[in-house]
């Protein structure tokens, strides 16, 4: 393979423009030389390229393959100015010769290449095989909302209404009724899924830690009512997640 790829560069105009020693033979013998190792096409390709060969004059822009009469200076550096032709700089002296012809011989940029792939082939993978993987996440993460519960059960909203009035999205609507106790409990607690826009003061105001944002970032839905989240489906998010809620929370108690 590597053979054939030698023999294709330097039947390939490469051999007039990108090799030293084509370079340096005159392009009217570079032309020849390639015509007699090369048949048909590349021939022509080669006497053609020798033609249209750029050498890079004071005041043109010159970086190493590019020569172009327009200035250097791009207005996007991905799109290259108009009438540019692509070429090699002339090298300057012998041993700039020696070592652009030893590159292009024993295909030093190819095996550098080559070993930089076999070094990232072997490295530590920065990609996860997402779902099956997932990578870390803070624990303060503000994920899908859950209403909390005490250990016994007993729902730990106390009906104060501190997250409807802070939440700037207004998202949350409460309503409540007095227990027989006197103490007071929700009725509704509904959360617009499509308002809130996550910013978790909702959970920055509650004084018994009721209402948080947990660690579930995998409920999409395919309609908006999926995502109109009552009193029902908040207490079941808090009852699936409380481990990891309690956890989080638990590592953040000391910057609260
Ligand atoms: S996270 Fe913010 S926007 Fe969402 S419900 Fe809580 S307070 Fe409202
Ligand atoms: S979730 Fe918290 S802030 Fe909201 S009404 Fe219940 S106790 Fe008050």
């Amino acid at each position: 393979m590597a053979a054939s790829r030698t023999l294709l560069r330097v039947c390939s105009s490469s051999f007039v423009q990108a090799s030293p020693v084509g370079r340096l033979l005159a392009p009217a013998a570079a032309t020849s030389a390639a015509a007699s190792f090369c048949p048909g096409p590349w021939a022509a390709h080669s006497a053609a390229a020798a033609q249209t060969h750029v050498v890079a004059a004071p005041g043109m822009f010159a970086t190493r393959g590019i020569a172009t009469s327009t200035p250097a200076r791009y207005a996007d550096p991905l799109t290259p100015p108009q009438n540019t032709r692509i070429t090699m700089a002339e090298p300057k002296n012998f041993s700039e010769v020696l070592d652009g012809s030893s590159q292009t011989l024993f295909l030093t940029e190819l095996t550098r290449g080559m070993s930089l792939t076999l070094k990232y082939f072997f490295d530590k993978k920065h990609t996860i095989n997402y779902p099956f993987e997932k990578g870390p996440l803070s624990p303060r993460f503000r994920g899908e909302h859950a209403l909390r519960r005490y250990p016994t059960g007993e729902e730990r909203c106390i009906a104060c209404k501190l997250c409807e009035a802070v939440c700037p999205a207004q998202a949350i609507t409460i309503e409540t009724e007095e227990r027989e106790d006197g103490s007071r409990k929700t009725t509704r607690y509904d959360i617009d899924m499509t308002k809130c826009i996550y910013c978790g003061f909702c959970q920055e105001a509650c004084p018994v830690d009721a209402i948080v944002e947990g660690p579930n970032f995998e409920y999409a839905a395919f309609s908006h009512e999926e995502l109109l989240y009552d009193k029902e489906k908040l207490l079941a998010n808090g009852d699936r997640w409380e481990t990891e809620i309690a956890k989080n929370l638990e590592s953040e108690v000391q910057y609260r």
